[in-house]
């Protein structure tokens, strides 16, 4: 058998979708030798071993069938008892979904809440996918400028001038993706009381949440907003788990018997032995303290990072608190910031992602992950100070 060449079509809802120029760039980067790639978004370690020795547990235990759709009671259990022991709030096993990961949360919550014609804001930078999942549920994106002058967060009164009577979601992603910035307790207030006063769900998507630096604090939006937010969350960055694709959502009752339905049809459940081991990675405190080495880690490369690229000339950094990324302004060398990259990835063979991936507002700046060795970050940043010395 094989394939007639003829000409096949997809619906406009999947044309429409933008393949991630993260990836591209990256295709690009692996067909080239000696490349140094600071390009990723993922952790660089591996699963903390007790939650593998879960994994391989609950395989030969038989967790090898369906699962309620929604995910394995105690582990939806799990991630009740996870909200009381760091943030002392009180949410129940029905308030939680377990999802393939933080984008599976993310794809139904827009999914469930949207209607075709709804508005959604959308921060600007902001992480690749909000914008994609808006498009395929025929919402409207309003785009919210991030300044870096505002610390990368968001300015209450512009959110506020953005409100329609068809806004029916904001997107919140702190710590985050690609700034690095965390979110100040007073302006998750005020997105909480606008969203509240105007009837608006917040997404607020908090996978980095573990990961903070200089006395940096995480502040959860269902603290401040429960009935309005539908938090999106992952194992994928705190437990180094990003191929197993375990995450969820917690949201009003109503709204999670909404997701599930989608869910239902489209993953069924997540791997049943994959959510065996996630309730071993939350209440262990092996995974824990495996999470506090990591973000020790983390914290030593963001200095080196920060350090190095103070001596490298025309790029300045936002200083970030949280997540594995340095958004740094490429404004000076008068370049766009793909063209930049290009120019970086042929001129010293290092990856960057272009700030203009994460939208407009994006453009000039490159987003720098320090999620690899520090042998490789120091060899990187070499290569970018020789390089833009010679500029
Ligand atoms: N949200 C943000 C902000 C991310 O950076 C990522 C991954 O890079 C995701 C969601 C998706 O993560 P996962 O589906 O692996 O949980």
């Amino acid at each position: 058998m094989s394939y007639k060449k003829r000409k096949h079509f997809v619906t406009e809802r999947i044309a429409l979708i933008r393949r991630s120029k993260i990836r591209e760039l990256f295709e690009r980067a692996s067909k080239m030798e000696d490349v140094i790639s600071l390009g990723i978004g993922e952790p660089d370690f591996d699963t903390p071993q007790n939650i593998k020795e879960a994994a391989k547990k609950a395989l030969d235990e038989g967790w090898t069938h369906y699962t309620p759709n929604a995910g394995i009671p105690p582990l939806r259990e799990a991630v009740a008892e996870y909200y009381d022991k760091f943030y002392n709030l009180k949410i129940f096993p029905e308030n939680v979904i377990i999802t393939a990961g933080a984008y599976e949360a993310t794809y139904l919550a827009f999914e469930t809440i949207l209607e075709e014609g709804d508005e959604v804001i959308i921060p600007d930078p902001a992480f690749v996918c909000y914008a994609e999942d808006a498009k395929v549920a025929e919402a409207k994106i309003v785009r919210l400028p991030l300044r870096e002058e505002n610390g990368f967060q968001p300015d209450p009164d512009e959110l506020l001038e953005l409100v329609t009577k068809r806004t029916r979601m904001i997107v919140v992603n702190y710590p985050n993706n690609p700034t690095g910035a965390v979110l100040d307790e007073e302006v998750a207030k005020a997105i909480a009381d606008i969203a509240q006063d105007y009837n608006i769900y917040i997404l607020s998507d908090e996978p980095y949440e573990h990961f903070l630096y200089d006395g940096a604090k995480h502040v959860p939006m269902i603290k401040y907003a429960p009935d309005n937010t539908i938090l999106a969350n992952s194992f994928s960055k705190t437990f180094a788990m990003t191929g197993w694709r375990l995450g969820f959502a917690v949201a009003p009752e109503e709204i999670i018997k909404g997701m599930v339905k989608l869910h239902a049809y489209v993953v069924g459940n997540v791997a049943s032995f994959v959510q065996v081991a996630g309730v071993t990675a939350l209440r262990d405190e092996a995974s824990w303290r495996a999470v506090e080495e990591m973000r020790r880690e983390y914290a030593e490369r963001r200095k080196l990072v920060l350090e190095h690229l103070e001596e490298v000339p025309y790029i300045k950094a936002f200083e970030p608190k949280g997540a594995f990324y340095i958004f740094a302004s490429i404004k000076d060398t008068g370049m766009k910031s793909e063209e930049f990259a290009e120019w970086l990835l042929e001129k010293a063979r290092v990856v960057v992602v272009p700030g203009s991936a994460f939208g407009q507002k994006g453009e000039g700046y490159v987003r720098i992950s320090y999620a690899t060795s520090k042998e490789k970050l120091l060899e990187a940043m070499q290569r970018m100070k020789k390089a833009l010395q010679e500029l």
